[in-house]
């Protein structure tokens, strides 16, 4: 990836199904507030986490020392997955969203699908194993 490129022009152009993981400094974009902002957080936030490490110790921020959760711990409506830091970093350090994840967030009415918040530990382990070979499919 191209260090000159800016947070915009990455992720205008983002084309994984998987977000989070890039340095923050690198995504972050303090001009970056829709109007939607609330509900994007939210429907980040809300969604279920699909693969929680069994170590599990909490997860501070770096940034302002906020417990966000369990270290590790990996959400997914289905189709995206991201860490579970992503929400806190969107909502409090101008993290910026790729924009084809916010039209895919807005196309779902910010509704985070029925079968996701009521599936099973092991169709979660089984959707993420999906989901990891889409992303190294990816690479
Ligand atoms: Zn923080």
């Amino acid at each position: 990836m191209n260090p000159q490129e800016s947070p915009e022009t990455i992720l205008a152009g983002w084309r994984f199904q998987w977000f989070g993981w890039l340095p923050l400094e690198q995504v972050q974009d303090p001009d970056w507030c829709p109007e939607d902002l609330v509900l994007l957080v939210n429907y980040l936030q809300e969604t279920p986490i699909v693969m929680l490490p069994v170590s599990g110790r909490p997860l501070v921020c770096s940034l302002c020392g906020e417990i966000i959760g369990k270290n590790g711990a990996i959400q997914s409506d289905g189709v995206f997955i991201w860490p579970i830091s992503l929400g806190h970093r969107v909502k409090k350090h101008h993290l910026r969203l790729p924009t084809n994840f916010i039209e895919h967030i807005r196309n779902r009415n910010y509704v985070i699908r029925e079968e996701m918040l009521s599936l099973e530990e092991e169709d979660h382990i089984e959707m993420l194993q999906l989901q990891i070979e889409r992303y190294l499919l990816d690479q």
